[in-house]
């Protein structure tokens, strides 16, 4: 009995970049065991080592969780769609319409110039007059003025959101105009908030813009937050997508979700009243290094246009408290193959945040949660490179140049080793080493082995790899961007 399983795709190095793969089985076990025999490397994505489905990995056949149906022993009819749904950096299913927070206000009027502006809002019954004065009455959070907070809150200010919150602490790199399209050519090297604040007000300034000019923190999130009605989740990055849910589900705000990776996107409505909310989906975190980040895995400029604009759509209907929201349904959006689908979340009783006995009731060290050590201080340089699993850049440096030049691993992509690349290294894919062991020895012919890739993530996981497998192995620390930056300029930086 042939089923198709839906790769996503951080998986997909693991699957040859297949992105369906044909496997046979009764239950939902036997299809996954067949699948990973054919993908040896994918079996330790999907399983710990006690044998297990891992926490930050969904499996649903058809739209449904298999935690709710009968798990690997889920019978499979011919045909079942199974999908791989990991974290991307599932009671009661709750109201998909909540009611507006401006109900219990009284709301603004609106000029004859508002009604003018508004006049496409106000002709359609599902917003019409009142509709659009519990807009102007509403506030909305965009955590981040990025890819996702871009798209999201120049729809916000243009629907006339009568408060919208930003907080951001970057400034404007020329590799973010690629989709933060709230930052032009010109803003390069400003702060992201003064630039969202002028084009914001260009566009509606009757809107009231506020900066927050901070890190999102365990310190400062639920004294931010609780000014609001709607947060807008435009993270980048697990610990704070997990503070956002926690500060969110503790302040009972409806969290309007959303997340990028090169061509896929989700969007969710979390935390509402009797709603699921993230953790109910991803109980923990992958790995530290296990999904790359949009800087180290690339992102199709457009995505996040279509994944904040949605968020923009359900932060609207939640301030109308209208229409269908996507509490309880997570929706997937794979751009390359253009295909939307959604699956059925729900909440979790067990859920340590938003469950029946919640043992998370304050806001915790995120990044502790999440497997990020803090950075040790350095105090002694040569003590503490000597032995480690760590070299510098400068060390690769002079290391290549001594008399016995240690041989270099670079495990990117095949089309980021054409941008650039460090003299004498050899290219083999991070997904292509488990299987290629025995070239990296036979290469190396008994030098010291080192590994980088773009920043050091992916060479951590190669080295930790190579280890495993009796290969000793360094991580060349900051990659090869830190190499641009320190040893030889001249490369172009992506
Ligand atoms: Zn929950």
């Amino acid at each position: 009995m042939s089923h198709r399983v839906l790769i996503p795709t951080p998986l997909r190095p693991y699957t040859g970049q297949q992105d369906a793969v044909e496997v046979d089985g009764a239950t939902v076990g036997e299809a996954l065991s067949s699948l990973t025999s054919r993908y040896g490397d994918l079996r330790r994505h999907l399983y710990g080592e006690d044998g297990k489905l891992r926490h930050f990995v969904n499996i649903y056949v058809n739209d449904d969780d298999i935690r709710y149906l009968e798990k690997d022993a889920t019978a499979l009819k011919a045909g079942d769609v199974i999908s791989i749904v990991p974290s991307v950096a599932g009671g009661a299913p709750g109201t998909a319409t909540p009611e507006a927070p401006a109900a219990a206000r009284e709301l603004p009027q609106l000029s004859n110039d508002e009604v003018q502006r508004y006049s496409r809002h106000l002709i359609l019954p599902e917003v019409g007059l009142e509709g659009q004065r519990k807009i102007k009455a509403g506030s909305v959070l965009c955590v981040g003025a990025g890819g996702l907070g871009s798209p999201a809150a120049l729809y916000l200010a243009a629907a006339g959101v009568g408060t919208i919150g930003i907080i951001d602490f970057d400034t404007v790199d020329a590799s973010n105009l690629q989709r933060q399209i709230l930052h032009s050519t010109k803003d390069v090297g400003r702060s992201k908030l003064q630039s969202a604040s002028e084009k914001l007000l260009a566009l509606n300034p009757g809107v009231k813009i506020v900066q927050h000019d901070a890190a999102l923190s365990s310190a400062n999130a639920l004294e931010i937050f609780r000014d609001y009605d709607v947060i807008l989740d435009g993270t980048d990055n697990f610990s704070t997508r997990y503070l956002v849910n926690d500060a969110c589900v503790i302040l009972g705000k409806p969290n309007a979700y959303g997340s990028i990776f090169r061509f896929e996107g989700q969007a969710s409505v979390f935390a509402t009243k009797g709603g699921p909310c993230y953790r109910c989906l991803y109980p923990e975190p992958p790995p530290p290094g296990l999904v790359p980040s949009c800087a180290e895995g690339g992102v199709l400029g457009v995505l996040p246009g279509v994944i904040g604009t949605i968020q923009a759509t359900e932060t609207i209907k939640l301030l109308l408290g209208g229409g269908s929201t996507l509490v309880g349904r997570l929706l997937l959006y794979d751009a390359w193959n253009m295909r939307f689908r959604e699956l059925k979340l729900r909440r979790d009783p067990d859920c340590p945040v938003c469950g029946d006995n919640p043992t998370v009731r304050e806001l915790i060290d995120y990044d502790q949660f999440c497997g990020i050590a803090p950075q040790p201080a350095v105090t002694a340089p040569a003590a503490a490179s000597a032995g480690s699993d760590e070299v510098s850049v400068q060390e690769l440096s002079d290391r290549l140049k001594s008399s016995a030049p240690p041989f270099l691993l670079d495990v990117r992509e095949p089309n980021e080793f054409q941008i650039c690349r460090i003299p004498g290294s050899t290219l083999i894919p991070l997904g292509q080493v488990g299987a290629r062991l025995n070239e990296v020895k036979d290469l190396a012919a008994g030098r010291e082995i080192l590994v980088h890739c773009k920043m050091g993530g992916r060479s951590a996981k190669a080295v930790a790899l190579l280890k495993e497998n009796g290969i000793d192995a360094k991580n060349v620390k900051g990659g090869i961007l830190d190499w641009i930056d320190k040893v030889d300029p001249s490369l172009p930086k992506y």
